[in-house]
């Protein structure tokens, strides 16, 4: 006897809609699976027999042939478990065929029948052409975010079966709970002085302009970033809705009952592998860091100690908000549409704690400056110094008050953003070249200062481009409408210095 249930694979951080055909028929007993499965997939057989075996059900004493339709798509991860048993029951007649025809399965099974949740459910979930799915109960919550599907959810296959047969009601799914969001960002009211580094953060926020902090050791450039998610505006329903599928695909925790709403912070170390940050696997091909940063702050400290080869990946994203992914057998576009931070100290020995303190040689320090090729250290619009604070600022001693709020800061920040929408770019970061003139109209002064710039070999003419889009976030920020003034200008430049060559004159 025949039978067909839905269900779906990860192709990236797209589902992609499967059928899974199963054959019982007469024969010698065995058990094939065709249609591209991959290694974990191919495990399927043993894990869905032991688990139909140990739920009190019988294994058809037949042949048993299960087909992956369509047959050209990669199928990957042990989702497919639950739609080829619920096949297989049904084929052999323990379950009417007619009565899962028209619903999709997505889950692992555990060997003793218990259900499983699987990385990706919410895009698994968004390919289904079936109206109703059926999953583990631990992966309802996220079955239901998009709201488009009637969801079912049982604890364990014999339940599952059970329900399918009206002998019992199907299972209670867990209570959808709105879960708080995490741990709380930490406040820019913590951060006292740094004001060249407060503002540069501010700056990055409202025009999502790419940030690099060059200080030494204890200088409070990670504190500063991860201040940044604290005052960058919520997602929108859409980038929500992509921030959550990729997080889901990458095996990482989403909330419970709801979208990720908080742009997301990804802080990848410079000992990761090339795979963990820029995406793929041998199995399935998983999102990297990079892409779990999508619509929020990819922090990476120390800059210089990541590989060079990292950094050349860089450059795809930076220039189109995503990155292609290839493998032997399977290419996938991930997206990865972040706002940059990194960090640097000035030198390898890190300013040795006090001013004047550096011990390297100059060949140590050339080297060290020469990792960040010239083309990555152009994309960061904000290039800023942050010294070490004094102990009167760090004890608030020496009568400075705690900085400004984050929920002080994030509100100018969306008042930017909005002028930036209404020029019809997400962010001044993305105001391209041929609309300069158009929308950041510059006064007399503030043209014959970026001409000079130009003129001494100071800029480049890209570089003009960076100033001038920082210095309509900085006009954005204070206010300012109409053509951008000298002084915006001149502090946009004030957040381009040349990092290294600044560190020599203070260290
Ligand atoms: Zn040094």
């Amino acid at each position: 006897m025949n039978a067909t249930v839905g269900s779906a694979t990860l192709a990236g951080v797209e589902g992609r809609p499967v059928t899974v055909e199963v054959h019982v028929g007469p024969g010698l007993p065995c058990f094939g699976i065709v249609g591209l499965p991959d290694a974990s997939c191919r495990e399927a057989r043993d894990r869905v027999r032991a688990a139909i075996v140990s739920s009190g059900l019988k294994w058809p004493q037949q042949r048993v042939t299960v087909n992956l339709a369509p047959s050209a798509l990669r199928k990957v991860g042990s989702g497919l478990d639950l739609p080829v048993a619920v096949a297989i029951l049904a084929a052999d007649g323990q379950l009417d065929p007619a009565a899962v025809a028209d619903i999709a399965f997505v889950g692992e099974l555990a060997l003793d029948g218990r259900l499983r949740k699987v990385p990706g459910t919410l895009p698994l979930v968004a390919a289904l052409r079936q109206r109703t799915v059926v999953v583990a109960s631990a992966a309802a919550g996220e079955a239901r975010l998009l709201g488009r599907h009637r969801v079912l959810a049982a604890p364990t296959l014999r339940s599952l079966v059970a329900a399918v047969r009206h002998e019992q009601p199907w299972p209670d799914p867990p209570p959808a709970v709105s879960a708080p969001e995490g741990d709380a960002v930490p406040d820019m009211a913590d951060v006292r002085g740094q004001a060249l580094g407060r503002l540069a953060v501010e700056v990055a926020a409202a025009g999502n302009h790419h940030l690099l902090l060059v200080g030494p050791p204890g200088a409070g450039k990670t504190m500063l970033a991860q201040r940044l998610v604290g005052i960058l505006p919520p997602l929108g329903t859409d980038e929500a809705i992509e921030v959550t599928r990729i997080h889901s695909a990458a095996g990482l925790p989403v909330p419970e009952g709801r979208l990720i709403r908080r742009p997301p912070f990804r802080a990848p170390h410079h000992s990761a592998s090339l795979v963990s940050l820029i995406g793929g696997g041998t199995a399935a091909l998983r999102p990297g860091e990079i892409s779990c940063a999508d619509h929020g702050v990819l922090f990476m400290d120390e800059l210089g100690e990541f590989p060079s080869d990292v950094l050349d990946t860089l450059r795809q994203p930076l220039e189109e908000g995503q990155v292609l992914v290839c493998r032997a057998r399977a290419s996938v576009v991930f997206p990865a549409r972040f706002l940059l931070v990194a960090a640097m100290n000035p030198c390898p020995c890190g300013g040795d704690g006090a001013p004047g303190g550096c011990r390297c040689t100059e060949t140590a320090r050339a080297r060290y400056s020469s990792r960040i090729s010239g083309p990555l250290l152009d994309r960061f619009d904000l290039r800023v110094g942050v010294d070490r604070p004094d102990a009167g600022e760090l004890l608030g001693t020496d009568g400075a008050e705690a900085g400004e709020s984050s929920t002080t800061v994030a509100a100018r920040v969306e008042a930017a953003r909005e002028l930036a929408r209404r020029r019809g770019v997400t962010a001044n970061a993305a105001i391209p070249g041929s609309r300069l003139d158009e929308l950041v109209p510059l006064v007399a002064e503030a043209r014959s200062l970026l001409e000079a710039h130009l003129r001494q070999g100071l800029l480049s003419a890209r570089g003009v481009h960076r100033v001038r889009r920082v210095a309509r976030t900085l006009a954005d920020l204070g206010g300012r409408e109409g053509p951008v003034g000298a002084e915006d200008v001149h502090a946009a430049l004030a957040l381009r210095s040349e990092p290294f060559a600044a560190a020599e004159v203070t260290w």
